[in-house]
């Protein structure tokens, strides 16, 4: 807690009254964490490609080498440099749903052919992984929601499904709608399951912050960046619902987004 204290009337004077201000500042100490924080894993997160890029450039340029070598230095240069490209990018969403946050455009979206595309977009990485992709899905109206970030959502969720799973392993997605509840609207629920390795009970609080992962060294090997799913926290957000993940050690995980939507006649 923060406190000052302002003379309202000069001190000396008889009676004078002293006008005590209270501030409840824990709220923008811990933002103002957080943005440390963010800074701080975005310097740490740059830092690592930039010192390999470097560090490669510079051996290549102090002296002769064997074409292999120089082909295989290149190669860890180009795939560094493609690791930032990926964090920037992943950056800029993020922000770039910030900005939007108060005037996130809505419109009519066939989800049906939404989710078919999301699983498009996956299909070969599924494939090379030998991991089956599967959809479940009523019929389903007309919705207004915003179509492009749904389907960035969906992806980031299903990228992971795939990358984080083992051969054989199989993916789920699953659309459903939630009738509306006493004091809750209709929400158009999406899950996506998987029976990879599942996560250990005590990182699922932390999931969705920017940067946080389970295993740093797989998910880098992996390509990821550890803002996947912030990103759809975001997504959900923006849209007034809700993301959850509910996940076994060696069994698999669900991540559930619930969106909160109206239907075209209702506008
Ligand atoms: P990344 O770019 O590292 O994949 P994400 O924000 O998408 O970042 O995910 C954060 C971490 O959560 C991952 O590094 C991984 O450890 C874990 N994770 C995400 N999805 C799954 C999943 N389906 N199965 C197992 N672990 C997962």
């Amino acid at each position: 807690l923060y406190m000052n204290g302002v003379f309202v009337d000069p001190p000396e004077t008889p009676g004078g009254r002293i006008l005590i201000v209270l501030h409840d500042i824990s709220e923008i100490t811990r933002l103002e964490k957080i943005r440390r924080d963010f800074v701080s894993n975005v310097s740490h997160e740059l830092k690592t490609p930039i010192t390999s890029i470097q560090g490669f450039s510079e051996t290549l340029l102090s002296g002769t080498r064997e074409p292999q070598e120089v082909e295989r230095f290149m190669a860890i240069i180009l795939r560094q440099s493609r690791r930032m490209e990926h964090i920037v990018t992943d950056l800029l969403t993020l922000s770039k749903i910030e900005q939007q946050e108060a005037t996130i455009h809505m419109q009519d979206c066939n989800i049906a052919g939404l989710m078919k595309e999301c699983l498009e977009l996956v299909e070969d990485e599924a494939r090379n992984r030998e991991v089956n992709l599967r959809l479940e899905m009523p019929d389903l109206p007309m919705l207004m929601l915003n179509p492009f970030l749904v389907e960035q959502a969906v992806v980031n969720l299903l990228e992971n499904a795939v990358k984080y799973n083992t051969p054989g392993g199989e993916v789920l997605l699953e659309v459903q709608l939630n009738p509306a509840q006493p004091a809750e609207p209709e929400t158009l629920n999406i899950a996506v399951q998987d029976n990879g390795p599942g996560i250990p009970k005590r990182d699922l609080p932390r999931l969705f912050e920017r940067f946080y992962r389970v295993d740093r060294a797989r998910s880098r090997s992996l390509g990821g960046t550890g803002l996947g799913l912030a990103i759809v926290k975001h997504i959900a957000q923006v849209h007034g619902g809700s993301v959850s993940v509910e996940s076994e050690v060696g069994k698999g995980s669900r991540f559930s987004i619930s969106l909160p939507y109206r239907r075209e006649s209702d506008t």
